[in-house]
């Protein structure tokens, strides 16, 4: 993780900085073919999580929702929840192909497979997200 908050003097992020930053990772993910919403008045489902990307159908649109505190984040932490949220669109209709191994599965086999398959996910999505800031950013401690 990397500094998570605004340093004392630092300005609060605003909305059209997000959507820059927002455009910018679009860019340089390829995922310009992509429908995204930015919704950063809508929370993610869950408690600790700081954004989340919702894909509702198997065609290329995902809201993008952030946890209020988004404007004191630190330009750093805004661009690793973005390009975070934006492999996992990327990594989306492999995930979509992998849940379908599950079908046939008990509820309780389903569950673990699901489990496994998301811990995995977000494995692999941390580590691109680390790659993919070095190397765009060049930050060597990212
Ligand atoms: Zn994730």
């Amino acid at each position: 993780m990397l500094d998570s908050t605004v340093e004392h003097g630092e300005k609060l992020i605003t909305e059209a900085e997000l959507r820059k930053r927002f455009d910018f990772w679009i860019r340089h993910l390829r995922l310009e073919h992509w429908n995204f919403e930015l919704r950063p008045h809508e929370e993610p489902d869950g408690d600790e999580q700081e954004a989340e990307i919702i894909i509702p159908a198997d065609y290329d649109y995902g809201q993008i929702r952030f946890n209020k505190t988004w404007r004191k984040w630190s330009h750093s932490l805004i661009d690793e929840v973005l390009v975070h949220e934006l492999i996992h669109a990327h990594l989306h209709k492999l995930q979509v192909a992998a849940m379908d191994g599950s079908r046939g599965f008990n509820d309780e086999a389903a569950a673990m497979y699901m489990r496994r398959l998301g811990h995995e996910v977000e494995h692999a999505v941390d580590a691109l997200t680390i790659a993919t800031l070095r190397n765009v950013l060049g930050l060597k401690d990212a």
